[in-house]
C-alpha cells in the first residue's frame, strides 16, 4: 500500500534497522524501544492488522511465528521474551500494517491495561 509506513520500510523508501528478511517476512528494530530488545516482525504483504488475517492469508502468520524464535535466539533472548500484536485503537495500534513486537532483554512486567 503506497501510503503505509511499514510498506515503505519494506520497500526501502523509509530506512530501518533490519534484523531479518526472507521472501514473506521483514523484521527491524523499533524506533522507540520499550525494552532493551524491541523488534517488529511484519509480513511483506500488506495486512491491516489482526482483523485483516483470513484463512487465505494466515499462512504468513504461521511463518512469522516460525521466524520469531530464530530472531530471539539470534538476539540472545535466552531468558525469554514477549510477543505482542496490538489490534485497533483501544489496544494502541498506531500503524495499520500487521506487526508483532518482540520484547526482551530484561524482566518484563505484566502491565496489560
Ligand atoms: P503499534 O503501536 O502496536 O501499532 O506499534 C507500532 C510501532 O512502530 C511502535 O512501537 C513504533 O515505535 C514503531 N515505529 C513507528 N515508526 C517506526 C519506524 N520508522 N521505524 C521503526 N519503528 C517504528
Amino acid at each position: 500500500m503506497s501510503d503505509c509506513l511499514f510498506c515503505k520500510i519494506i520497500s526501502g523508501e523509509i530506512p530501518s534497522n533490519k534484523v531479518y528478511e526472507d521472501e514473506t517476512v521483514y523484521a527491524f528494530r523499533d524506533i522507540a524501544p520499550q525494552a532493551p530488545t524491541h523488534i517488529l516482525v511484519i509480513p511483506k504483504e500488506h495486512i491491516s492488522g489482526c482483523n485483516g488475517v483470513t484463512v487465505d492469508n494466515s499462512a504468513v502468520v504461521a511463518h512469522i511465528f516460525a521466524v520469531i524464535p530464530q530472531i530471539a535466539q539470534a538476539e540472545g533472548l535466552t531468558g525469554g521474551y514477549r510477543v505482542v500484536s496490538n489490534c485497533g485503537p483501544d489496544a494502541g495500534q498506531t500503524v495499520p500494517h500487521l506487526h508483532f513486537h518482540i520484547l526482551g532483554g530484561k524482566q518484563l512486567t505484566l502491565e496489560m491495561a
